[in-house]
C-alpha cells in the first residue's frame, strides 16, 4: 500500500486560512484516513485483510499493532514507534510520561 501524499498549493497572496473555512488540519487528516480505509482489501502474507482490520495493522510494516496499557496508546512493536499521536491535553499524564520509543517503557 503506497503512502498518500497531499500537497496544498499556497497562492502568492493568501487571503484565507484553514480556520476561515471552518477546517483544521485535524479534520483533513481524518477524512484522508477514512478514505484510505474505505473499501480497501489487502492481501498480505497469504491473508486477506478487510479495510476494517487495517486499523489494527501498522501502516509502515503491516505487522499487528499492540496496545500499551500504561500509556493508553497503540504502538507497533516491530517499528518500535507509537501509532497514536499524543492527545491535545498538554497536562495529560499518559502522554507526558510516554517515552519516545515504546521499547523504553518498563
Ligand atoms: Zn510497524
Ligand atoms: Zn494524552
Amino acid at each position: 500500500m503506497g503512502k498518500k501524499k497531499v500537497f496544498f498549493l499556497d497562492p502568492d497572496e493568501r487571503k484565507w486560512t484553514m480556520e476561515d473555512l471552518g477546517l483544521s488540519w485535524e479534520t483533513i487528516g481524518q477524512s484522508v484516513h477514512e478514505k484510505e480505509i474505505e473499501g480497501i482489501f489487502l492481501a498480505y502474507q497469504g491473508r486477506i485483510h478487510k479495510g476494517s482490520e487495517l486499523s489494527n495493522l501498522c501502516m509502515v510494516c503491516l505487522e499487528s499493532l499492540a496496545y500499551n496499557d500504561e500509556h493508553d496508546s497503540v504502538f507497533c512493536p516491530t517499528c518500535d514507534e507509537w501509532r497514536e499521536p499524543s492527545c491535545a491535553d498538554p497536562d495529560c499524564e499518559y502522554c507526558l510520561a510516554r517515552p519516545n520509543r515504546p521499547s523504553q517503557c518498563n
